[in-house]
């Protein structure tokens, strides 16, 4: 797959991220949303974090000026007609992903990958309402997309061995670290992270030490740089739960429970950072 322009869909917090890294790198971006105003506040975000490191002296303000030009704004789908690969990041639904597969399969040149930036919902599941299955893959990216270096590649049932190399090399063509994983619930990274997370919340709620005294364990002892619980409050109380119910349905294995803790917090609206409220609370 030769990639010249890379289409984007959903301009939040990792779609604005994955249109700077993408456009830092020289690729042509169509970066798509509902909204013109969610497109405004992502260029705004994507110059700020662009200036940030033009201060740290890693680019200079003609590299901004030129990954800035090859993003284009645009709340039509059809837009992104003539784009190699679509990466999908829009609202972790399934519903919403369903109708943005649909209607890419029948916008995108047959040539064209179709990947999912998804944290938890089945690639093969999503790969079965196109008429491409072969060339559906999860590029998993982290947060911070420009900071982070880790790309989970999932491989879905039907994921064709070309699909899944030539993400592969365009992930290690964008700076990225990419690792192969098959597609099962939560993949590796959420597999492994959530239920400490979730854990931390039982011995929370349990009264086995306080939440600092959780972090500072891990943080300490373990040589994590943030705790869980401090973590949990970045990601969001509601991404933690929402992704220990998949692991939780996806396995069918009462070691994925819920802790009610983290049930509660989130029935209350304590999600962490985005509501200034979660197992901190923030200024
Ligand atoms: P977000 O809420 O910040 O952004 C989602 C964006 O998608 C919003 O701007 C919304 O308007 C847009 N959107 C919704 N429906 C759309 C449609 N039909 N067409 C175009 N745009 C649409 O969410 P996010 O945190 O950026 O998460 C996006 C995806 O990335 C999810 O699948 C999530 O699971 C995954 N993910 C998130 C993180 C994280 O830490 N936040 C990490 C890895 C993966």
């Amino acid at each position: 797959m030769e990639v010249k322009k890379a289409g984007v869909v959903g301009a939040g917090t990792m779609g604005n991220g994955i249109a700077h890294v993408f456009a830092m790198n020289g690729y042509d971006v169509a970066l798509m949303d509902v909204e013109e105003s969610f497109l405004e506040r992502a260029v705004s975000i994507i110059t700020m974090n662009l200036d940030r490191m033009i201060k740290k002296e890693k680019i200079t303000e003609a590299d901004k000026e030129a990954a800035l030009s090859r993003i284009k704004k645009t709340v039509s789908i059809s837009d992104l007609a003539d784009c190699d690969i679509v990466i999908e990041a829009a609202t972790e639904d399934f519903a919403v992903k369903q109708k943005i597969f649909k209607d890419l399969d029948s916008t995108c040149k047959d040539s064209a990958v179709l990947a999912t930036n998804t944290s938890s919902i089945s690639i093969t599941e999503i790969a079965a309402e196109v008429k491409r299955p072969d060339k559906v893959v999860g590029m998993h990216f982290m947060n911070p997309v420009p900071m982070m270096k880790l790309v989970e590649v999932v491989r879905g049932v039907a994921t064709s061995d070309e699909t899944y190399n030539s993400v592969m090399e365009l992930a290690a063509a964008i700076g990225k670290t990419p690792v192969g994983v098959n597609d099962y619930p939560g993949f590796v990274a959420n597999r492994l992270l959530m239920p400490m997370i979730n854990e931390a919340c039982y011995a929370l709620m349990e009264g086995v030490a306080t939440k600092e005294s959780i972090d500072t364990v891990m943080k300490l002892g373990m040589a994590h740089p943030m705790g869980p619980l401090a973590l949990a409050d970045l990601i969001g109380l509601d991404v933690c739960l929402a992704i220990m119910e998949v692991l939780y349905s996806g396995f069918a294995d009462s070691k994925y429970r819920p802790c009610p803790l983290l049930r509660n917090m989130v029935k209350a609206g304590y999600l962490g950072r985005k509501t200034k409220r979660g197992f901190y609370e923030y200024e």
